[in-house]
């Protein structure tokens, strides 16, 4: 309990300290504590307890040990996403979670099949593919075609038909770092269907991410409505070089592509939601989380069971150690994030006449971190409680961003229908290199990452719940910034 932590006994010793030199207090300090739209010295004492006590804490990393062992890939819709489902709800109640639910997301599921291919000429040898999301199958036995060379998604749109037709669309876009994730990303959510409407038969992208090891990456693709449906997979950055070198030899390059991937049914999975009951303000909360789908290739360490055991740990810890939050803290596991956003769309329908009860929003869904900077998107009136949480985050590391923040994917939506928001930006210098990987495992997650990244979303929701002032969801000044 409380009183019984070093945290109360260090608040202890501060309140004698102060007591004791009443008369000394310069007025300074008395300003503070009178005044009422910021927290107070004793309340910053707490906080910074929490970062340092959360920092020394493994619960993430022990969350994490336990669903990447214990359920595995997380395909939305497959028989494991409804393990997953079940897993989530055990380890709210395990965690001591005062409330336990689910809310049903619907969508339109996908199966994965058989992956091959191999150049047939002029050098045979094989390809490291995978299909990419929502693709379609080849004929049973494969097709097989000359592959077309392009730089970018961009350069295939500008391409003469002529030249892709009847052809497999190979787009060569070499993702250098993290901030070109967008960039490259849109030549395997759009080339299919840009190539389909050139006469292409299939596309196999370069992968999108930062590794040169023989993975290939996987990652949903959409097709246009009223473009013919080709099968679309990708290539490992290895794979692509060697075709890069084969392409400059100057003969054509003939691919023999084979995927049984295909669209099944819809199925309903659950948003899974635990919460810590506020002491003052109940009904409003803190909303944070990740999502609990993951790619099938790997067992989802990174993407994004780390996200979820941050915000699960983060909210637990303040729970565990007796500390009772104004405002709820919630944290949401959304449904097949990876397919469409699912769970956030259907979280954002199911509570959009409930805004300003979400005092902040934050998913954390770039990884084990660490958090290297936290921005806002709130009222100005708040601006004085977020100067007091950087203060209290930049001893680890912590950089003060602006009034811009991104919640992340799945609470998007949300922050476009002026729900107040926060950005704690996670390091994704190798993040790229793993993710939609079957290198996405256990064994690649520090415990001083994902606990300084814990620690963090700790703080966080503890001053977010416990400001004294709300932050402005829904208030005219956020709703009036579309973003
Ligand atoms: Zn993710």
């Amino acid at each position: 309990m409380f009183s019984k932590s070093k945290m109360a006994l260090r608040a202890f010793a501060l309140i004698a300290m102060v007591a004791g030199s009443t008369y000394a207090v310069s007025s300074n300090a008395a300003e503070k504590t009178s005044d009422t739209t910021i927290f107070s010295e004793k309340e910053l004492q707490t906080a910074a307890w929490l970062r340092d006590a959360a920092r020394a804490d493994n619960a993430s990393y022990r969350i994490l040990e336990s669903l990447t062992t214990e359920v595995g890939p997380r395909l939305a819709g497959s028989p494991a996403d409804a393990r997953a489902v079940a897993w989530a709800e055990a380890k709210f109640k395990e965690l001591g979670f005062d409330k336990v639910w689910k809310e049903p997301v619907s969508f339109p599921t996908w199966q994965r099949g058989i992956e091959k291919a191999e150049i047939i000429a002029p050098f045979p040898q094989p390809l490291l593919v995978t299909a990419l999301g929502n693709s379609v199958a080849t004929p049973a036995d494969g097709l097989s075609a000359e592959l077309v060379q392009f730089a970018s998604l961009k350069e295939l749109m500008s391409a003469a038909p002529d030249s892709v037709k009847g052809k497999i669309v190979f787009i060569n876009h070499k993702m250098q770092n993290a901030s070109e994730y967008g960039a490259v990303q849109a030549g395997r959510t759009k080339g299919a269907s840009e190539a389909a409407r050139k006469g292409a038969v299939a596309i196999i992208i370069r992968s999108v991410g930062t590794d040169s090891h023989r993975f290939p990456h996987t990652g949903v693709m959409n097709y246009d409505d009223g473009v013919s449906k080709i099968p679309a997979a990708a290539m490992s950055n290895s794979d692509a070089d060697m075709v890069v070198r084969m392409l400059k030899r100057g003969k054509p390059v003939t691919v023999k592509l084979q995927l049984s991937s295909a669209a099944a049914s819809t199925y309903t999975s659950y948003n899974v939601i635990g919460e810590i009951t506020g002491s003052e303000l109940p009904n409003e909360y803190v909303l944070i989380g990740g999502h609990l789908d993951s790619w099938d290739l790997g067992t989802g360490a990174i993407d994004d069971g780390a996200g979820c055991a941050i915000t699960m740990a983060a909210a637990e810890f303040i729970k565990r150690h007796g500390l009772k939050p104004k405002r709820s803290i919630r944290v949401v596991l959304f449904a097949n994030e990876e397919q469409g956003l699912f769970g956030g769309k259907a979280y954002a329908q199911a509570h959009e006449k409930q805004l300003a009860a979400i005092q902040a929003a934050s998913e954390a869904d770039s990884g084990q971190g660490p958090v290297t900077q936290m921005s806002s998107f709130v009222r100005p009136e708040a601006f004085g409680i977020v100067k007091q949480m950087h203060n209290v985050l930049a001893p680890l590391g912590i950089a003060a961003g602006g009034n811009n923040a991104y919640p992340g994917p799945d609470m998007g939506g949300l922050r476009a229908l002026g729900v107040a928001s926060f950005g704690l930006t996670l390091k994704t210098d190798d993040y790229f290199d793993l993710h939609h990987t079957p290198d996405d495992t256990f064994d690649k997650i520090e415990p001083a990452r994902i606990n300084q990244a814990t620690a963090a979303y700790t703080v966080f929701a503890w001053m977010a719940a416990n400001s004294p002032i709300g932050f402005g969801s829904g208030a005219e000044y956020l709703k009036a910034i579309k973003q």
